[in-house]
């Protein structure tokens, strides 16, 4: 027998392009295109490297303090990892230990199916509607767990409130976890629901509408006894997740909600207007609640814009999926990277 038969292989997932090159307008992995706020940035500049001497405090006490002030909360119904990435996958691991199938949508963020092939957890997609919408009956069965991104990506589309909660209340006997990665740009988060739900995990993170997709800072909220299964899979893996600078940072940035607020109006705002513009020229979209528009247009395919773009130095997202093959994701940049985007569209079209 060969060893490599008794290799764990999985696909990985492919995050977007990081070009070196920085004189590209990088419209492709929904960053925010504003630095962090400048308390982070003080943050940094005030640590004392001395510190890092000693191992970090396994619980990111300072972080999970300001985060819970933050968000009405108690430390005890917090968890933080490194990015959402981390604790969704920490959470699939903790909580999706069922022979009956997992179920998310077919067009969604496409890390769960590989966390799901990773941990040999069964999982059953189910198919979004031709406007992608999630389809709520399709939620309403026996399952071994649900895993919802809501707003949804790459397609940008919000599930109401009230659907979530019918979803979350008709699985009371097993865990959905409502990713909620770009819940700050419009979209209204389930985390009130949490008092009401046992079974209920939100996730959020510090990458997209907080400008720290760098620093890695990602969060689920959920009653005390949800929360303490993560935490015991946590430590059973990895105890020294965050360093103290990053959670240093972390708790830094959440001191200032006037400029989370304002940057995350700027893209709101040029969002909207990069909908508009983007309709004139004949792209039509779900109505996105999120810092990236899901576009198609009428005449010409998805990739060839994507290439064009491309040679203009616009770099978008582009799937060569079933279903998702003629759409492009195009994350919102700032006003004036918006323009030079629309520029380069008109001279396309016409
Ligand atoms: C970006 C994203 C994440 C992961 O973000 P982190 O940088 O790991 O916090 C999780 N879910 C969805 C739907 C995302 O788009």
């Amino acid at each position: 027998m060969n060893w490599e038969e008794n290799v764990r292989k999985v696909v990985p997932y492919v995050p977007g392009e990081q070009p070196k090159n920085n004189n590209i307008i990088k419209l492709n992995t929904n960053e925010n295109p504003y630095p962090p706020s400048p308390l982070a940035a003080e943050a940094i500049r005030d640590y004392d490297a001395g510190q890092l001497r000693k191992y970090p405090d396994t619980n990111a006490t300072a972080l999970v303090d300001e985060l819970s002030k933050n968000y009405g909360l108690k430390d005890e119904n917090i968890f933080v990892g490194i990015g959402s990435d981390d604790v969704l996958s920490l959470a699939f691991l903790t909580y999706f230990n069922s022979a009956k199938p997992v179920i998310f949508p077919d067009i969604t963020y496409s890390f769960y199916d590989v966390w799901a092939d990773l941990y040999r957890i069964p999982y059953q997609t189910k198919a979004l509607d031709k406007d992608f919408n999630i389809i709520k009956e399709d939620y309403l069965c026996d399952n071994g767990g649900v895993v919802i991104a809501n707003p949804n990506a790459p397609t940008g589309v919000e599930l109401s409130l009230d659907i979530i909660e019918e979803i979350v209340s008709y699985n009371k006997d097993r865990v959905v976890i409502v990713d909620e990665a770009y819940v700050d740009f419009g979209a209204h988060s389930a985390l009130p629901l949490i008092d009401k739900y046992d079974n209920l995990l939100v996730v959020q993170t510090f990458s997209k509408s907080r400008a720290l997709a760098g620093i890695r800072i990602g969060m689920a909220f959920g009653q005390k006894k949800i929360i303490d299964y993560l935490k015991d899979v946590k430590f059973s893996f990895n105890s020294y997740t965050l360093n103290p600078l990053t959670i240093a940072v972390g708790a830094a940035a959440l001191k200032d909600d006037a400029y989370f607020k304002d940057i995350t109006a700027k893209t709101i705002a040029t969002r909207e207007h990069m909908k508009e513009e983007l309709k004139r020229l004949g792209f039509s979209f779900a109505d996105s609640k999120t810092n990236f528009v899901f576009a198609t247009h009428e005449k010409i395919p998805a990739e060839e814009i994507f290439k064009y773009l491309k040679e203009k130095n616009i770099y978008v997202r582009y799937w060569n999926k079933p279903r998702i093959n003629n759409h492009l994701r195009i994350s919102v940049g700032t006003d004036e990277e918006a323009k030079i985007l629309i520029n380069a569209l008109e001279e396309l079209l016409g």
